[in-house]
């Protein structure tokens, strides 16, 4: 069914998921203190001074704090050379006290991502990114997954919408979404179709979905015309728009507020989908921000917390 103009696609609200998921995982840290006297312990490790890594890493210090995680940040200059860091997380590694060591990426330049990811102990890698971790993943038996995939099927989930049967389609294939989120859908009994620069007619494909996942960072790349009618879309691209007129164009009802913030701070957010003309044709659709990325920061506590269950065989 064509939602209407008056019956605009629903919101997924991240937000209260969010912070049931945080609830739960504080009163299971409150447990875990209490029966084992056992506090987990999150490292995070930022190299280098981009504004969006500072602020993604402080929100997560932050949330470590809402659910009685203990917290370190390690800052390392955008200088540092791989060695230096490899040193980083070879010390992290040995450290008993240290349950989950998260490297925030992209690394400068001079660092091959790859090889960071490796040196880290799969036991504490709660970002689920070691090839230890996206092997079990891919073999149908997940430990370890990745924040911002498992959010995506928690927000499903606690949203009522079946998984199993339906037709997913995931546009992008990196190794921290796309991938992990369509390995997800699979272990859920999804048919997933997995699209990327070279799919042919990107419409035609998109359209079958009755759950569509756009993880591409594109802004707005995903029109009315990519959508089923009444499909599930999720939105997982965080792009920033600094033009007030596709403002205009791309927020219908909330543009105004939208060119305030653009004129007030430099840019707004926009997801990889067209949200007004999505909302004339989804069912549902995961708002920028406010959608997804509020729920990737709450499934790095739910994996701190399982790190320090499982190093201990709790
Ligand atoms: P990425 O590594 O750059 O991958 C982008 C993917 O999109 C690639 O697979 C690429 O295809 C595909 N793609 C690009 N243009 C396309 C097109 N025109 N048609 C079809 N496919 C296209 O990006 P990522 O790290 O997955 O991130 C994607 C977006 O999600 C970004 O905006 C990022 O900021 C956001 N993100 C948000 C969160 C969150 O917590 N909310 C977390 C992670 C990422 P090829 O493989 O063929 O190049």
């Amino acid at each position: 069914m064509v939602p209407s103009e008056k019956q605009r696609a629903q919101m997924l609200d991240g937000r209260p998921i969010a912070e049931a998921i945080k609830k739960e995982v504080a009163a299971e840290v409150g447990q875990l203190r209490q029966q084992h006297g056992v506090v987990p312990r999150l490292a995070a490790v930022l190299v280098g001074e981009d504004a969006a890594s500072a602020v993604y890493v402080r929100n997560k210090v932050r949330a470590c704090g809402e659910v009685g995680i203990d917290s370190e940040q390690i800052d390392l200059p955008a200088t540092a050379s791989s060695d230096e860091l490899l040193t980083v997380v070879r010390r992290l590694n040995a450290d008993d006290n240290i349950d989950g060591i998260l490297v925030q990426l992209p690394l400068p330049k001079q660092i091959v991502d790859s090889v960071i990811i490796e040196a880290i102990d799969p036991s504490k890698d709660v970002d689920a990114f070691h090839p230890t971790n996206v092997g079990h993943l891919a073999m149908g038996r997940p430990r370890f997954v990745p924040c911002t995939p498992a959010g995506i099927i928690e927000l499903l989930d606690r949203n009522q919408i079946e998984i199993a049967g339906a037709n997913a389609c995931v546009v992008g294939r990196s190794q921290i979404v796309g991938r992990p989120v369509a390995s997800l859908l699979l272990q859920r009994h999804a048919t997933v179709t997995i699209c990327h620069s070279k799919t042919r007619d990107l419409p035609s494909v998109t359209r079958q979905a009755e759950i569509l996942i756009a993880a591409m960072g594109r802004p707005a790349f995903i029109r009315g015309n990519f959508i089923k009618a009444g499909a599930t879309v999720i939105d997982v691209g965080v792009n920033h728009l600094t033009n007030p007129n596709d403002a205009r164009q791309f927020f219908g009802a909330e543009a105004d507020r939208r060119i305030e913030a653009i004129e007030e701070r430099g840019y707004t957010l926009i997801g990889d989908v067209h949200p007004a003309e999505a909302d004339l044709i989804a069912g549902r659709r995961t708002p920028v921000p406010g959608g997804v990325g509020l729920l990737t920061v709450a499934m790095l506590m739910r994996n701190t917390l399982q790190a320090a269950k499982w190093r201990r065989g709790l």
